[in-house]
């Protein structure tokens, strides 16, 4: 499509664009005449509805066929402000209408002539009322009423009408030279229109059923390259060639553990067990809920990489987490004399040279470390494993990256499932899946309990009960949007004051992303060891952050955190024996936080966490798609069209495995659009 010429035309030729408008255009995101046909309505308005007067409800949205019984009335109650009214009747009962600031009204309406006013009444007792209605002559219905009309998203300065008439004249310019993309056995196997007909009808539909056909296909399209531009842009895959690791008895690091496995555990360790042993590459999902114990499984896989003579890069998203990491690590691998090393962005610049030479050497078995590791001249001498953790924090071109250093190591991610099932279908939509089912003996739920604000001061209290009993406490300062500074500072705020005031006598320690790295470490190594008592904190212990003698987390504000986020936090407790609990501080008085609230009480689970999450937000915000590095979809909604999107992946499967798009000459026109695709919007997804 975008090859055609005109296609890729600028709609300043359009007739009614000029630059002004272009540039207001340009803010949707709209700078060629392909990119205004792909500009989807957000809804519609069906003017099709045509009623007695005697029959419209209150609040409906609907057109009238009537004539005038009264002189048009113009008044001026303020300057500036001209109303004009006017009565109409159909026989079945009167209807009142007004509009404001519309002076050709006055001219427009003739008496004797029957019109079709099309908008939204309002009624009181026996009083049917319309404020600024569409007017259309009955006889030339069908051109602003009558119709099913597109809604789109605008932005200051543009109306319906500027992007109605750009996307019509832009359809005019280029329906009959649109490429068909999907091939005809595919549009036939999964019953999808042609392409001129879903840009047509998606945009100026004739009836809701085209509508709904239309849409089916421009959302199967989308989401068959967004599948296929992924599975291009990650150049992993499990049918590759790997390394074939030899049977390790891994005893003497199980040995080493305080605990047995989980029976959900050994069953994930086997299956990665196997893909190391076989000749194929692993490409492989751990998915667990927070605390259910995801690092020693890493921490095997590392092991048996590193006795078959093979380094490990365990890749994390913050420091704090590496650093947590590096501690817990090191201290089971260093008498098994695998060495470790840590690698993050404020590891000094000397120490880092050293250390990137010994892993060129292979003197290093294992670097555990931040994005740094993917810096370019990090190199390998052996790298035979590939692990990131906390994987929902990476975008996915970091994921390509790491896997292009060394031959073909084998790749495993861990993911606390945080997003749901659909997102998770899409981004790891080519990995095998694991599934730690299970949560480590003894362990209690946590409680959780959402108050306001006049509840501190028993909480202040409950914190020092807890402490008393030899626990610790969390308290996390809210997100302030894009300010790190603002957050920093009121968390600094917090601990100063209660430090002197609420909790006077007990070891408040504060941490926050503006600190220098190793005084971060500083602090989180004091409240691992138990010398401080509360940790007052930002999001920066979001992930990962272990410290099992913790049990209470108090979050403030917690209604500017999403709920997949106040799981996470929610999961810095209850990771040891001690009963534990959260309480989310909820300063707002939404219906809608508190529904965010109720779920986070009800449930412990992840997965149904992030499906509430996705539903109470509803279509229309796909969470999380750009944080994860993909393009944003335009049509496709992955909460509402997860049936196309099972399809999809039929498709995807049939297209791959017999290699289509490079043998059948069908597919050369979604080839093409692939490639177009993969140059345009992937280009920093791309891996070259
Ligand atoms: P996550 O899956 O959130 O990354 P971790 O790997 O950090 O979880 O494990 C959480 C806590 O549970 C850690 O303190 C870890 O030592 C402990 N743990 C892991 N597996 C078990 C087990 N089988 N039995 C008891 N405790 C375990
Ligand atoms: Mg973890």
């Amino acid at each position: 499509m975008p090859q055609d010429i005109n296609s890729g035309q600028s709609i300043r030729y359009i007739k009614g664009v000029g630059e002004a408008r272009a540039r207001l255009f340009s803010k949707l995101g709209i700078c060629t005449v392909y990119d205004a046909i792909n500009y989807f309505p957000r809804e519609y308005e069906d003017r099709t509805e045509v009623k007695k007067i005697i029959e419209v409800m209150d609040g409906e949205e609907c057109g009238v066929t009537a004539r005038l019984v009264s002189e048009i009335a113009e008044t001026r109650p303020r300057r500036n402000l001209l109303v004009t009214k006017a009565l109409v009747t159909d026989g079945t009962a009167f209807l009142s209408l007004t509009w404001f600031n519309q002076r050709y009204i006055k001219n427009s309406l003739q008496k004797d002539v029957e019109y079709i006013f099309f908008g939204k009444v309002k009624r009181t007792g026996m009083r049917i009322e319309m404020n600024s209605p569409v007017i259309e002559k009955a006889d030339q219905s069908g051109k602003i009423t009558g119709r099913i009309l597109p809604v789109y998203s605008l932005t200051k300065g543009l109306t319906q009408a500027h992007v109605r008439k750009l996307t019509e004249n832009s359809l005019y310019l280029i329906k009959d030279k649109l490429e068909e993309t999907l091939p005809e056995d595919l549009r036939k196997e999964y019953k999808l229109s042609q392409v001129k007909f879903s840009y047509e009808e998606i945009h100026f539909p004739k009836n809701f059923s085209n509508m709904e056909e239309a849409r089916r296909r421009l959302v199967f399209e989308e989401l068959l390259l967004l599948q296929l531009s992924l599975i291009r842009s990650k150049g992993v895959s499990s049918e590759q060639k790997g390394i074939k690791f030899q049977p390790i008895d891994m005893a003497p690091l199980l040995d080493k553990l305080t605990f047995s496995l989980t029976n959900a555990q050994k069953k994930v360790f086997e299956e990665i067990r196997k893909d190391m042993e076989s000749a194929r590459r692993m490409n492989r999902l751990i998915q667990g809920d927070v605390g259910s114990g995801k690092t020693i499984i890493a921490v095997m896989a590392i092991y048996m990489a590193a006795k078959n003579g093979y380094q490990s890069a365990f890749m994390v998203p913050t420091e704090i987490l590496a650093e947590q990491h590096y501690r817990s690590v090191s201290t089971l691998f260093d008498s098994l004399g695998i060495k470790v090393s840590l690698l993050t962005g404020s590891t000094r610049k000397k120490e880092k040279e050293e250390i990137k030479s010994s892993l060129r050497n292979g003197e290093i078995d294992v670097v555990i470390g931040t994005h740094a590791i993917l810096e370019d001249d990090a190199g390998f001498d052996r790298l035979g494993l590939v692990i990131t953790d906390e994987q929902h924090r990476f975008g996915v071109r970091q994921r390509a990256k790491i896997s292009t250093k060394g031959e073909n190591p084998d790749i495993l991610v861990m993911t606390a499932t945080p997003i749901p099932r659909t997102l998770s279908l899409v981004l790891y939509g080519d990995l095998d899946v694991s599934v730690i089912d299970e949560l480590p003996p003894n362990r209690k739920p946590i409680d959780t309990y959402a108050v306001d604000g006049s509840f501190r001061q028993r909480i202040y209290n409950f914190i020092r009960k807890n402490v008393t009993q030899g626990r610790q406490a969390y308290i996390v300062c809210p997100l302030v949007e894009d300010s790190d500074e603002i957050s920093a500072e009121s968390a600094e705020g917090l601990a100063e004051r209660i430090r002197d005031n609420e909790l006077k006598g007990l070891r408040v320690g504060l941490i926050h992303g503006k600190m220098k790295s190793s005084d971060k470490e500083t602090v989180m190594r004091s409240y691992v060891k138990g010398e401080l008592d509360v940790l007052v904190s930002t999001t920066v212990i979001e992930v990962g952050v272990n410290v099992p003698n913790a049990t209470l987390m108090v979050i403030e504000s917690a209604e500017r955190f999403g709920l997949a986020q106040l799981h996470q936090l929610r999961g810095r407790v209850g990771r040891g024996e001690h009963k534990s609990y959260c309480i989310l501080i909820n300063q707002s008085k939404s219906e809608i936080s508190r529904q965010r609230m109720e779920i986070m009480a009800s449930t412990n689970d992840g997965f149904v966490i992030s499906e509430k999450d996705l539903e109470l937000r509803g279509p229309g915000d796909v969470f999380g798609v750009r944080q994860h590095g993909l393009p944003e979809l335009r049509i496709a909604n992955l909460y509402r069209d997860m049936g196309i999107l099972k399809e999809v992946q039929m498709a995807v499967k049939h297209i791959m495995s017999n290699d289509l798009l490079a043998k059948d000459e069908q597919y050369r026109p979604l080839a093409d659009k692939l490639d177009y695709i993969m140059k345009e919007k992937f280009r920093e997804i791309a891996i070259n």
